[in-house]
């Protein structure tokens, strides 16, 4: 027997959960299907928590002023999920940085970023040698397990159908206005599989996004992966309502972890620990790439580095560390921009691949979703 439902939804992280419930808060009845055992287990709970503000972007001012009004929509729907009691710090590089304090200063002004001077302790605590200057700038952290229990709350209200420990296998076309999609759940696959049917179906699986495109016929989203690696800290005690980044080139940044209640640690250099181009391995599955990378982690790399700027970091403690799958999007090297790919399949129309290079471009992500299915605002 087939379900059939109005859309689903392939991916229960942050943008497939905000998305089911966008649509079912728009009369549509929809299936939410999730391959792991819970919600937001993977790139939503494995990355840097920062809710972005713009600062990070001071070369795409494209990006950074879109960040800092997508932070509005962000605040007015999850702000119970957001931490902002720490002092937020952007350092610059006296050395080898993309941009000077200058640039920096006029690029804030020209968005209305509000910048400031630092605390004088806080600031002493930088390296004079290393960095040329310190802000105390806006921005904040996001709690993904708290994100997670919210979505879920509302999901449920909303009557939304979870399918947990379920894959979605392939789909087809089965006409113009209805698309199949083969799913087996649990372990037992084999033993269990249905299929589910709608009018529209939304994959928000992000390192998977090609998964289901027959890579012979249609045109992939080009992606670029990274197998990444986030470090949880113990920071010395005068770090621990503060977070740390230093702009803007091969440096790192600290801050608030609030789904650990720990500081993350993320360095340009170390972090990344294999890149590939889809486009030039189309084969390579990335979920098995992640499982098969030998998880070394460079903890002791990124904490000397680091260190070199804020002396301070010498004193943390490491605690542990979590891999991920990172991906963008081909042509965002340049200016470090994070766009959506909002991705209608030539021979599948209503099957629409979605990438959000960030949590924050979600409200971009149902503006795009609102006009295309012509959905009352
Ligand atoms: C290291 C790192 C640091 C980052 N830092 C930040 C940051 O500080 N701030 C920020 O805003 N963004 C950051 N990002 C980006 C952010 O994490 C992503 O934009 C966001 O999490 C993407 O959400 P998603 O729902 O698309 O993906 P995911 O959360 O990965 O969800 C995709 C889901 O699809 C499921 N799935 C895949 N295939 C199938 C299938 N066939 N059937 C069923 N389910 C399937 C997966 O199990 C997964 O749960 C970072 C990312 C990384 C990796």
């Amino acid at each position: 027997m087939t379900d059939k439902v109005d859309a689903l939804v392939i991916g229960g992280g942050f943008y497939g959960c905000v998305i089911a419930l966008f649509l079912t808060q728009h009369n549509y009845k929809v299936t939410l299907v999730e391959q792991k055992s819970d919600l937001l287990q993977r790139a939503s709970y494995v990355n840097q928590a920062r809710v972005h503000t713009g600062y990070h972007y001071p070369r795409s001012l494209q990006t950074a002023a879109s960040s800092a009004q997508n932070l509005i929509e962000f605040r007015e729907f999850y702000d119970d999920c957001i931490d902002s009691s720490f002092t937020c710090l952007y350092a610059i590089a006296a050395n080898g940085s993309k941009v000077t304090s200058s640039y920096f200063e006029r690029f804030c002004r020209q968005i209305n970023l509000p910048l400031r001077a630092p605390e004088k302790q806080l600031k002493k605590l930088f390296s004079s040698r290393t960095i040329s200057a310190v802000y105390e700038c806006e921005e904040f952290a996001f709690d993904a397990k708290a994100l997670r229990d919210v979505l879920l709350r509302k999901l449920n209200a909303a009557g939304v159908d979870i399918r947990l420990n379920t894959k979605v296998d392939d789909v087809e076309k089965a006409s113009a206005h209805e698309i199949t999609a083969r799913i087996s759940v649990g372990d037992d696959a084999a033993q269990n599989t249905e299929t589910l049917s709608a009018p529209w179906v939304f994959n928000t699986t992000y390192a998977n996004l090609n998964q289901f495109t027959d890579k012979k016929s249609t045109r992939p989203v080009s992606l670029r992966h990274q197998v990444t690696e986030i470090c949880l800290l113990r920071v010395p005690e005068i770090l621990e309502n503060v977070g740390v980044t230093v702009m803007d080139g091969p440096f790192f940044s600290t801050m608030p972890f609030p789904a650990r209640n720990t500081h993350s640690l993320s360095h340009v250099r170390y972090t990344p620990h294999f890149t590939w181009h889809e486009q030039d391995a189309p084969d390579m599955d990335p979920d098995k790439v992640l499982t098969e990378h030998a998880k070394s982690p460079r903890y002791e790399w990124m904490l000397r580095d680091s260190a070199r700027y804020l002396p301070v970091l010498e004193n943390a403690e490491y605690e542990d560390s979590l891999f991920e799958i990172k991906t963008t999007l081909e042509d965002t090297q340049i200016d470090d921009a994070r766009p959506i790919a909002f991705h209608r399949d030539p021979a599948m129309e209503r099957f629409i691949s979605i990438l959000g290079g960030k949590i924050d471009n979600i409200f971009d992500v149902l503006r795009v979703i609102s006009g295309t299915l012509d959905l009352d605002e």
